[in-house]
């Protein structure tokens, strides 16, 4: 169950992409995530970044609720995660970067050196950022972990989870190893297979769609309508300095607008859109756009203005013409 001639190439590839040890590839990126987590025992605590993909947020609440592991959600700089680190019990930092939807960049050594102070591990979420720009490995994370759906695969025809590990040979590894082996949460051949397909153009893929996505954050910033472009790549963003930094060859594919005219506006604008499409995965091929207020229901801590795009490798001049067009239209209402 645990092995089989088709992943492992995919495998290796990952490895050595992330600059990595081994790599797992799991049947989801949840998958991937669970089996870090069971690799806790109850009584542990766990420090993880509040702005996270909420899938991962709301299940860690609910697991580490119910098999008694401690967690504080955190804004990840490392003065507020050394704060919460519990010397002695805090076993695991999870931190996501850039993170969904507002792309908040974690500074990956700070918080390597304060989760290694006291003894805890850091797993790094690099699923938006994918080794194209960033190597938490290489700046002291001890696992990277990818939702391998989105950019590793690229064309949205494949779900599947990967972890990568600096050191294969620790204990933390070799319980993630088996929860994978024992828990049955591999990936089917046929997926390692298209995933291997999706990894032959990821530079390709991704520096084009990273391109296209700051050249759209730079066109629609100022526009009338929209009242702030969330992305990594501006200078206006928080998190610029250490993007700059971290990040190399772009600032990832993934943007958020704040519209001006409130969640109605919102609503109307991706309703408008013509190239991207209303749908809720990113990293893809082609350009998507969503509201995430709606997608993660009436407890969203997200605002309802917030339209989240996940930039494909269109034409960037067709992209930009169907946000305006779309902004336009919706104003037009
Ligand atoms: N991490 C991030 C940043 C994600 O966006 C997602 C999915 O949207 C996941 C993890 C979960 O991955 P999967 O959908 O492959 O289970």
């Amino acid at each position: 169950r645990d092995d089989s001639p088709t992943n492992r190439p995919a495998e290796d590839l990952l490895a050595r992409l992330e600059g990595g040890g081994e790599a797992l590839l799991f049947a989801s990126g949840m998958a991937a995530a669970a089996a870090v987590v069971q690799a806790l025992r109850p009584g542990d605590h766990i420090v993880a970044q509040r702005a996270m993909y909420w899938g991962l947020r709301a299940w860690l609440e609910d697991f580490c609720a119910r098999w008694h592991i401690g967690l504080d959600l955190v804004v990840p700089d490392a003065g507020e995660l050394r704060a919460a680190i519990r010397p002695g019990s805090t076993r695991l930092v999870w931190v996501e970067t850039p993170s969904n939807p507002t792309w908040e960049v974690v500074d990956i050594a700070a918080v390597a050196e304060a989760a290694h102070t006291h003894g805890a591990r850091l797993v790094v979420d690099s699923t938006v950022a994918t080794p194209v720009h960033t190597q938490p490995l290489a700046l002291g994370a001890d696992v990277v972990m990818h939702s391998a759906s989105k950019a590793l695969n690229g064309h949205s025809d494949v779900v599947a989870g990967a972890l990568v590990a600096a050191d294969p040979e620790t204990d933390f590894w070799r319980q993630i190893r088996d929860n994978r082996k024992e828990g049955g949460a591999i990936l089917g051949p046929f997926e390692a297979w298209l995933l291997l397909r999706g990894m032959r153009t990821l530079f390709l893929r991704v520096e084009q769609a990273s391109a296209n996505a700051r050249r759209i954050a730079q066109h629609v910033r100022g526009h009338p309508k929209v009242a702030a472009v969330l992305y990594p790549g501006l200078e206006s963003h928080p998190g610029h300095a250490v993007a700059v930094r971290q990040m190399h060859g772009g600032f990832g594919s993934m943007l958020s607008l704040r519209l001006a005219g409130g969640c109605t506006a919102a609503l109307a604008v991706a309703g408008a859109c013509r190239i991207f499409q209303r749908a809720t995965s990113l990293g893809g091929v082609e350009s998507l756009i969503e509201h995430r207020a709606t997608i993660e229901g009436p407890d969203s801590p997200v605002p309802d203005d917030l339209l989240r795009l996940s930039v494909g490798i269109e034409d960037a001049a067709d992209l930009i013409a169907d946000l305006e067009r779309a902004l336009d239209a919706a104003g037009r209402r």
